[in-house]
């Protein structure tokens, strides 16, 4: 800062020094998120320039408070970032770090948390987000799909770029014993979606304060019914999407410390299918098995011939699961029963395997019910809305991502993950638009958060949520500047 007091000169020259250095490799920035094929090439640059400029070491979460809290900046004015530069990234993060602002986002998410809601009841979840976009000014349709909010921050113009938050709760008791533990008997938020709908808010609040920012429209979507339901499947079908051309979402999650941000390309959660199987025969006395059709036989056989879907059937390098997980014969020690009940679920990456595990399940039900003189019926459970597709990142989108997760926490701080076989029905969304989900890390051995979630002992580092905020306004932010007009 003393350079420029030295002289005009000299101040003259520095300032036309940094702008060279600055705009260079920012152009690559730029088309590396436009063409995810010349991504790759483009990247290293950027990362190298900030390594040897800016960012000398890559900051850990604790470094990333201690910055905004030394802070001589105002955190509510921004500067013009239509060429994007680390300072944006850090404005961003200094606003969500304020200590004022940190206090509210977790003020919000300790009320959702004492009071969970299950699926389509999120009623004072919605109130709640409602009144806080009501104090931030910030227009927004309600209800979609029963307690589902879209708000819009930004010009109103294309393009239109969503974040999306999931409210719901489930039905398990909490076993934490806290000040903010949940009030609400045999409910809670287990799954971390009061975190989810908290951050997001305080995105709002981020991108409400940097709206001249804003080259088209931030689209904040708070979904009821991710856990059941389909709440995202609704919340499309009653207009969420409007406009919308490409859509991101963040899950917590304890397999990665507080603050880290992990992706990847591609399939990065499974469809996921359930089914239950009736096979039926003909009742008899177990002590005279030929005047009985034996339907637990037929219902061992498929079983059995269930398992060779995967085995025989299924690319070993595309991962697949088919598991039968409840049999049902009923308790009789001496005859033969009418009918057997079997239940289970599937699960594949690709939405033409998932479809074919589908249709082999029903085919082997069947035709093993066959050899053994019983019938069969199977159902998926279709219009009950449990069927997930598998949820795939966009190229170009988890470019995205992973850029500004790297420029925003650091490089070592973003990770790449391998696939996991659990469903999200933010599938929904990535379905139909370029789509990119990520995770972001709440694990913490001092606090105790490194429970899996839907289990009664989950908790998170509540740390997680201003950079969770940051990380999604500066998604949006810096996704409308590149494809912005
Ligand atoms: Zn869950
Ligand atoms: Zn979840």
């Amino acid at each position: 800062m003393k350079f420029f007091l030295n002289s005009y000169k000299k101040a003259i020259f520095f300032t036309i020094f940094i702008y060279c250095m600055l705009i260079t490799p920012l152009k690559g920035a730029k088309t590396s998120v436009s063409s995810s094929s010349s991504s790759s090439d483009q990247q290293p640059k950027l990362i190298t320039y900030f390594k040897s400029t800016t960012l000398l070491k890559t900051p850990t979460i604790k470094d990333l408070q201690n910055q905004s809290r030394t802070s001589k900046i105002n955190l509510f004015t921004s500067s013009d970032c239509s060429i994007w530069t680390k300072e944006c990234s850090n404005e961003i993060l200094k606003i969500a770090q304020k200590t004022e602002h940190v206090k509210w986002i977790k003020s919000v998410r300790r009320k959702i948390h004492e009071h969970p809601e299950l699926a389509f009841q999120e009623f004072e979840t919605s109130k709640l987000v409602r009144q806080e976009l009501e104090k931030m000014e910030i227009s927004y349709r309600f209800p979609l799909a029963t307690t589902g909010i879209r708000a819009t921050i930004g010009s109103g113009q294309p393009p239109f770029v969503a974040l999306r938050a999931d409210m719901d709760a489930l039905p398990i008791q909490e076993a934490v014993e806290w000040e903010h533990k949940s009030k609400i008997a045999g409910k809670m938020h287990a799954c971390g979606h009061d975190a989810h709908v908290a951050m997001l808010i305080g995105a709002a609040r981020i991108l409400k304060a940097r709206e001249k920012n804003l080259k088209g429209t931030v689209v904040l979507i708070f979904q009821p019914a991710e856990e059941a339901g389909n709440g995202a499947k609704r919340m499309m079908k009653a207009g969420a999407l409007e406009n919308v051309e490409a859509i991101f979402a963040a899950h917590v999650s304890h397999q990665h410390p507080t603050g880290v941000i992990g992706s990847r390309t591609g399939p990065l959660l499974a469809g996921c299918g359930f089914f239950k199987a009736v096979i039926s025969g003909k009742t008899g006395q177990a002590s005279n098995p030929h005047h009985s059709i034996d339907p637990v036989l037929a219902a061992s056989a498929a079983v059995i011939s269930l398992q060779t879907i995967v085995s025989r059937e299924s690319n070993p390098l595309d991962s697949q699961v088919v598991s039968v997980t409840s049999f049902n014969a009923g308790d009789n020690l001496d005859v033969i029963p009418e009918s057997v009940i079997l239940s289970g679920t599937f699960r594949a990456f690709s939405t033409i395997n998932f479809y074919q595990l589908l249709k082999r399940i029903r085919e082997v039900f069947t035709e093993q019910a066959s050899v053994f003189r019983c019938s069969a019926t199977v159902d998926f459970f279709e219009d009950k809305d449990t069927i997930y597709p598998p949820t795939v990142n966009d190229d170009t989108m988890y470019e995205h991502v992973r850029m500004v997760a790297s420029d925003l926490v650091g490089t070592t701080n973003f990770k790449v993950v391998p696939p996991m076989m659990g469903a999200e029905d933010f599938s929904f969304y990535s379905e139909v638009i370029p789509a990119a989900f990520f995770y972001i890390g709440i694990r913490n051995e001092t606090l105790g958060s490194i429970h899996t979630g839907h289990s009664p002992h989950f908790m998170i580092d509540e740390d997680v949520l201003p950079i969770g905020a940051a990380t999604h306004a500066a998604i949006a932010e810096r996704y409308l500047n590149e494809y912005g007009s």
